[in-house]
């Protein structure tokens, strides 16, 4: 893309300001203390029941509690018990009814005991505490640019921050019983785990609502959630089922938790082992850390994820995908817990696992089998988890939170279920749910089971799957002897063989047509290169390895265009079809591949080829491929429109483009398309673009998707004329996803007025990561020297951490060596830029370069984020 940085400044003065830029992503992304250890702590006691009285300050954002803990212990000679506290003042500690002295230490509370215990011995400690936490517990409350704001307070433990607003016992290593006591304003609702004991009045106009949660469950799973909510009730096999949102969110209920009875009759019937908790609640909380927290029996969901009434008709599969998977954990991470974190596969594989099951179930195999394809597809590339195994000790240097231990470790199931069978498979899991029931696990337990249950020694497949790295990467190629009648396949395995990365061992299905119809074979690929031979009764018109991508591998298979067209066309798995789809949208000029493209775009009987074939056309873009694209516009589903008007921005200059583009913002039925349309436009530089923009931003809609595709299109369009509007809506008062959207538009245009660098640094001191992140990146844009004072005092503020996975230190590893670029430009991938153009602009260009691919690795790091549950405490939110 064309760059706003050229010969702007000086190159040292960009240079500075990108090492600022760094080391303040850097910052924002720290790893905060991180708590979670790989190795479970030892004991010195069980907890075996912890009841909680929780009040609140609002006005100072403070929580005034007390706690009672009641443990045996578990060794002999203990002079002292200890808690995870941080955050906290603790006033009194009493045990057994009696006083005692404390220390606070290191976030640990140490109490002491009138003389040493013996093992087995059992206490109450008693606790009175208050603090005004940063993680754990959060306050939403409404303040000068949201004075209508409902109030919310909310938990999120996992991964170890109950601590932060109950001295506690927090690591999943132990399980207990808890009741949690909320007082609260009147006309407040509250949810916790397990079953509401009572609400009662209570002085000043409050109410005191008691929670109990019956079956023990470990600390990082109790939860609460407190505020101006709207409830609508449910009942499932004669066990409450809750909805709540934040007030004035009351029309997602219906289009976002309509499936909830039906996962619940699903996933009972499934894993073998009837939905364990007393009743379900699901609660969606404003500026949630994740997208999903699966608390028991009372999952917390970010509003952001809830569906508007208005757009249901919209999204392939609402909020689906989220719910699936938050209600799997009910089973996996609840009712059975990984012992530590270096096990949290077993919570987050299934629960990824658990989710795709739903969508075989409801969407049917086609949309399950394109989300595996696709995760595959995200996954293999990775540089920093490909090295890396499921099951590792090395939790600081390891990024296995976000994509191994979720979309790998799914994989991983899906893989084991289609070598097993449904029937051993779903035998292993109901066995291994029901003897693990209510304890913690690890990934030894599962082995175990499976073994149990089915007789299947699973040992090999683990260690190239959970203990080893990576996945095969084949090359392959065909070959066919007309005379023999044969064909043989040689098959390479070209992954790195190196660190836990190793040869693999799996079964594969070759699947070769001819005339005379398609025939499986069945074969096990082992070596780094061997080749097989098949026996056939004519020449083959199509020959698939893996067919349907039952392994989770990336494939490199050389074949024609004639042979890639007629797989488009034939094959019947939708991962073959989406294959050959992606092959022919690098093949240029020829009209063949782009009719087959067309057509599949228009007529392949699943969305998602529909999909991956306008994506290829895009590729193309030639003007066939342009034509083809028009043509598409017809489909039915929004989601496939939306991504033919997307790849209509790949056509510039062309006039019928931009009309029809005009007309779909202007006609189409869908808010979502209507926004892509106007990126489309922007992208395409139509002249009347910038006044459509302006129009749109003043239209109302449902979540202002219009609002949202018309700012992003400013900024894409790059017109000054935009500045006054962008100001506007970039402010406080705003909502805060349109201001984040203002803000990177900012970044685009009008470069040399230094008043909208001033008014981005006025950002930096706000207290919401999104904004902070958007100006940071917006002023690395605009490239203006002033913003690099502001941007190191943002560093030496200290306040930044957000706790993320590691992922993002390759990120910023790499723009470190960015920095130095003006005197040695690293090797980057031919066509982003020539590497021999040293001279300041060119290295500049480099760097500019790298810092929008930043951008969008960092922007998809920070969805992914969201649409991932924590799995690690999040940082302060706004
Ligand atoms: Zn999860």
């Amino acid at each position: 893309m064309s760059s706003p940085w050229k010969n702007q400044h000086h190159p040292q003065a960009r240079a500075a300001i990108l090492a600022a830029i760094v080391l303040a992503i850097a910052a924002l992304f720290a790893a905060a203390a991180r708590a979670d250890r790989p190795y479970a702590p030892s004991r010195d006691y069980h907890l075996q029941n912890v009841r909680v009285s929780l009040r609140f300050d609002l006005d100072q954002r403070k929580v005034i509690g007390e706690v009672t803990h009641t443990l045996s212990t578990l060794r002999d000679g203990l002079t002292h018990l200890d808690f995870d506290c941080a955050e906290i003042t603790v006033s009194s500690a009493r045990v057994n009814g009696k006083d005692t002295t404390f220390e606070l230490r290191d976030n640990k509370l140490r109490v002491n005991l009138a003389q040493p215990a013996k093992s087995g011995e059992k206490f109450d400690v008693n606790l009175r505490y208050e603090g005004k936490p940063t993680s754990g517990l959060y306050f939403i409350l409404p303040d000068k640019d949201d004075p209508a704001r409902p109030k919310e307070i909310w938990t999120q433990g996992e991964a170890e921050d109950t601590h932060h607003y109950i001295p506690i016992y927090d690591y999943p290593n132990d399980r207990t019983t808890s009741e949690m006591i909320l007082t609260v304003p009147g006309d407040w609702l509250t949810v916790s785990n397990g079953k509401l004991l009572s609400v009662q009045d209570a002085a000043g106009g409050m109410k005191t609502w008691t929670w109990r949660q019956s079956l023990p469950v470990s600390t990082y799973l109790i939860s609460f959630v407190a505020g101006e909510y709207k409830e609508k009730q449910d009942i499932w096999r004669n066990i409450p089922i809750t909805y709540y949102v934040p007030r004035g969110m009351e029309d997602t209920i219906d289009s976002t938790f309509s499936h909830t009875k039906q996962m619940l009759d699903f996933f009972s019937e499934r894993f073998g082992v009837e939905y364990p908790w007393e009743k379900y609640a699901q609660t969606a909380v404003d500026d949630f850390v994740a997208a999903g927290m699966e608390n028991v029996s009372a999952t917390t969901l970010s509003a952001r994820d809830m569906v508007r009434a208005e757009l249901a008709a919209e999204k392939a599969e609402a909020a689906d995908s989220l719910l699936s998977h938050e209600l799997t954990h009910q089973w996996f991470g609840d009712l059975v817990t990984c012992k530590d974190w270096t096990n949290t596969w077993l919570n987050e594989g299934f629960a990824t696992f658990g989710a795709n099951l739903w969508e075989e179930h409801e969407y049917g195999v086609d949309a399950s089998s394109y989300r595996y394809w696709r995760d595959q597809n995200n996954w293999m590339p990775s540089k920093e988890l490909f090295p890396i195994p499921i099951v590792t000790r090395d939790i600081n240097d390891s990024v296995e939170y976000v994509g191994n231990v979720y979309d790998k470790a799914g994989w991983v199931l899906h893989m084991l279920r289609s070598q097993l069978g449904d029937d051993a498979f779903f035998r292993a899991v109901k066995h291994y749910l029901e003897a693990n029931r209510l304890q913690n696990v690890v990934t030894a337990d599962l082995v175990k089971a499976i073994e149990e249950s089915t007789g299947t020694n699973v040992d090999p497949f683990f260690d190239q799957w959970i203990y080893g790295a990576g996945a095969p990467r084949f090359v392959v190629k065909s070959d066919y002897d007309a005379a023999a009648k044969k064909i043989s396949l040689n098959v390479k395995q070209t992954q790195k063989v190196e660190g836990h990365v190793g040869l693999f061992r799996v079964p594969v299905n070759v699947a070769i047509t001819t005339a005379g119809g398609e025939k499986v074979f069945p074969i096990e690929v082992s070596k780094s290169d061997e080749t097989f031979s098949f026996a056939v009764d004519g020449r083959p018109l199509m020959v698939l390895f893996d067919k349907g991508d039952k392994i989770l591998r990336s494939l490199d298979f050389q074949k024609s265009p004639e042979e890639w067209i007629r797989q488009l066309q034939t094959a019947k798995d939708v991962p073959d079809r989406a294959d050959a789809a992606v092959a022919l949208g690098n093949i240029k000029d020829n009209d063949a591949v782009t009719a087959a493209l067309g057509e599949a775009a228009r007529r392949d009987r699943f969305w998602g080829v529909r999909n991956e074939a306008l994506r290829a056309l895009g590729r193309v873009n030639s003007p066939n491929a342009r034509k083809q694209v028009l043509a598409s516009l017809s489909n039915d589903q929004p989601w496939v429109r939306q991504v033919a008007v997307e790849q209509m921005g790949h056509f510039q200059n062309d006039e019928e483009t931009i009309k029809r583009l005009q007309a779909i913002y202007k006609d189409d039925k869908t808010y979502s398309v209507r926004g892509t349309a106007l990126q489309s436009l922007a992208q395409d530089k139509g002249s009347g673009t910038a006044a459509l923009l302006e129009k749109a931003l003043s239209t109302s809609s449902p979540d202002d998707v219009l609002r949202r595709a018309s700012l992003r299109a400013m900024g894409m369009l790059g017109d000054n004329e935009a500045v006054p509007s962008l100001l506007e809506w970039s402010s406080p008062g705003k909502p805060s996803s349109l201001r984040g959207i203002a803000i990177g538009a900012l970044g685009r245009v009008d470069l040399k007025n230094h008043d909208i660098t001033a008014r981005l640094i006025s950002y930096l001191n706000e207290s919401s990561f999104d904004i902070r992140f958007a100006s940071i990146f917006a002023l690395g844009r605009r490239g203006d020297p002033t913003a690099i004072e502001p941007l190191e005092a943002l560093l030496k503020t200290g306040n930044l951490s957000i706790s993320v996975p590691h992922s993002v230190e390759g990120l910023i590893e790499q723009l470190k060596g960015q920095s130095a670029a003006h005197k040695d430009p690293p090797p980057i991938p031919a066509g982003d830029q020539k590497i021999s153009d040293t001279s300041g602009a060119g290295n500049n260009q480099i760097v500019v370069d790298r810092l929008d691919r930043l951008e969008r690795q960092m922007t998809e790091m920070n969805d992914r984020l969201r649409k991932i549950e924590a799995s690690l405490s999040g940082g302060k939110s706004d």
